[in-house]
């Protein structure tokens, strides 16, 4: 949520800092600003509402030299989408110039008690009030004012500081949100994330909680010293190349991205899972009984997923929770208990909380992250990666996928400590070595999809339906159609329609049924059965080679045949799909939606 980027160096800074925003506008997109500060010409602060992908037009041929400067690229929190609140944000001298990540929730006693010292104050932002506490505090030094500025914050923040009266340093200060330091050839950068950094330089330090940095044009310090590491990204992973948007590349990426997730983590002849990264945790997890799973948002239908695979296969009772509610629910975790922790960035909030709170009980803590470094990486005890490759679309697709793909190496890694048996662990671990190919014919119902989705883009509201496994895909379909076209969508169990959403049918009325070849088909049919009665519209994703569904439904979409666990895999390709072109066809701004931002680092 929100981007920052912060340059210092021999090369002009402007391209570098919008270059680097651009790459990072899927973090937030409502308005954008800079400051460039250059030692002739003086400093130039430029702010403006709108996407930064479309600033072309407004940044024109615009020229601002310097060889340092900051840039940001807003989600707002506190204070409207105007120009003033957009970042930076400048102390009553315009002297210091802040850009923040986060959230300051003091900031209205901070403001009150600044104002009564006689500070001006002309955004409605928590952020201002970091500008001027850093001015009240500096007497020549930055870093030292940053420091105790950033004592009497309370929330989270993510900072790139400039002074005009400490010229040729930038400060950088993190809580809670996100923050690296790329070190390039006589040239530094600090960035929200490596997509902002890549075109520069592979090598990067990430900031720990409460580190201050400072950057100069020759060199960088942190607090605590430490050896950088090289990123694994290249500047094609962040860029659309031949595709239109980043969803749709990665809807298609997704049989890489999956032979990515599941390489050298599968012992087929053992029917095992091998993973690296549960080593060092191996025998306490041989104790544990319950598993608490926490996420938010698409990771929260993974969690959903999970909760069915780790009962059935690992014989391990599960119990999923948004992390957002956890944080304040009476907790019933104990030692006895693992909380497994799922987020794409890695840097969610509401999870990185419930974590804490589940650390600071003595419970084994357990991450899954498609970002390497994050803060969810570094604080859980154990974890797998995703190893996806960077998501840039705001709406989760790739990163939903191998999710799936790691809790099923998972619940197959537990299963195998405990009661499942080895023809069973074959069985899943073979089917799992498939799944990539049969994505990929997944995948070829494209054509199909796009013919559909002009007969559903004028639709008010959807339903999607599945059992077992595919009632989380039916949740994960129905926000991919809300999220990407602004369709009113529910995902829903099956067998509760007639507990009420039901009425909501009538002549026409769109509904998604999941219903693959798998235990619960009949059951699914006759839900469908039960819509038909009255009319609804059933568009079908059932497994190829069955043909009574044609007979049934209005359309079908087929999907390949795998283990009922995977299903969700394969499933959900179909409804990325159509989500996509439904939202193509009505015209929405498919990998930047409207109020929404990628990893999100608020509460
Ligand atoms: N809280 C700040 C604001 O609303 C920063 C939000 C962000 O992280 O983009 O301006």
């Amino acid at each position: 949520m929100c981007g920052i980027i912060g340059y210092i160096g021999k090369q002009e800074a402007f391209p570098v800092l919008i270059s680097g925003l651009k790459r990072m506008e899927y973090r937030g997109y409502d308005s954008f600003g800079f400051c460039i500060h250059d030692n002739e010409n003086g400093t130039t602060t430029f702010k403006k509402v709108g996407k930064i992908s479309a600033a072309d037009q407004v940044l024109g041929d615009m020229k601002v030299s310097g060889n340092m400067g900051h840039a940001h690229t807003r989600w707002a929190t506190h204070g409207g989408v105007t120009e003033a609140n957009a970042h930076p944000h400048l102390d009553c001298k315009g002297s210091i110039s802040v850009v923040h990540n986060g959230i300051v929730e003091n900031y209205k006693e901070l403001k009150k008690e600044l104002e009564a010292e006689g500070h001006t104050f002309i955004s409605q932002t928590d952020t201002e009030v970091l500008a001027h506490l850093i001015e009240k505090f500096f007497d020549g030094n930055l870093e030292q004012a940053v420091k105790k500025a950033v004592g009497r914050v309370r929330g989270t923040y993510g900072i790139v500081v400039l002074s005009k009266d400490d010229p040729n340093k930038i400060v950088a200060a993190r809580s809670g949100s996100p923050l690296l330091i790329g070190i390039g050839e006589d040239e530094y950068l600090v960035a929200s994330d490596p997509a902002a950094v890549v075109a520069n330089t592979k090598k990067v330090v990430y900031l720990n909680e409460g580190e201050i940095a400072t950057l100069t044009p020759d060199n960088y310090s942190i607090y605590t010293e430490r050896e950088p590491q090289e990123i694994d990204w290249n500047v094609e992973d962040v860029e659309m190349g031949k595709y239109p948007h980043f969803m749709l590349k990665e809807i298609m990426e997704q049989p890489e991205s999956l032979r990515n997730s599941l390489r050298g983590r599968l012992v087929p002849d053992e029917g095992k899972a091998k993973l690296g990264g549960l080593m060092p945790i191996e025998e306490r997890l041989r104790d544990i009984e319950r598993i608490y799973v926490i996420a938010c948002g698409t990771a929260r239908y993974a969690a959903l997923t999970a909760e069915y695979m780790l009962e059935e296969y690992a014989g391990i009772t599960a119990k999923v929770d948004a992390a957002s509610e956890f944080r304040y629910r009476k907790s019933t975790i104990d030692r006895n208990c693992a909380m497994l922790a799922i987020s794409q960035s890695g840097e969610t909030a509401d999870t990185l909380a419930a974590i804490r709170e589940a650390k600071s009980k003595g419970v084994l803590t357990i991450g899954v992250t498609n970002a390497v470094e994050s803060s969810q990486a570094r604080e859980t005890d154990a974890g797998v990666y995703n190893h996806a490759g960077p998501e840039i679309g705001v709406a989760s697709t790739k990163a939903f996928t191998s999710q799936l793909a790691v809790l099923a190496l998972l619940s197959l890694y537990l299963g195998r400590q405990r009661q499942l048996s080895l023809v069973m662990g074959q069985r899943i671990a073979n089917e799992l070595i498939r799944i990539p190919d049969l994505v990929q014919k997944a995948l070829e119902c494209e054509p199909q999809v796009r013919e559909l989705a002009a007969k559903y883009k004028d639709c008010g509201n959807m339903l999607f339906m599945g059992r077992k496994y595919n009632y989380p895909t039916a949740m994960e379909g129905a926000l991919k159609m809300k999220e990407l076209s602004y369709i009113h969508a529910e995902g829903l169990a099956s067998g509760e329609l007639k507990h009420g959403p039901l009425a909501l049918v009538e002549d026409g009325f769109p509904v998604v049924a999941i219903c693959p070849s798998d235990s619960v088909y009949e059951k699914n049919v006759s839900n469908i059965m039960e819509l038909k009665a009255r009319r609804a519209r059933i568009l079908a994703v059932a497994t190829e080679g069955n043909e009574d569904i044609a007979g049934i439904a209005d359309e079908v979409i087929y999907i390949p045949k795998t283990l009922e666990m995977l299903t969700p895999i394969v499933a959900v390709v179909p409804l990325q799909l159509l989500a996509y072109h439904v939202a193509l066809a009505r015209g929405c701004d498919i990998d930047k939606p409207r109020n929404l931002a990628k990893s999100v680092t608020v509460e």
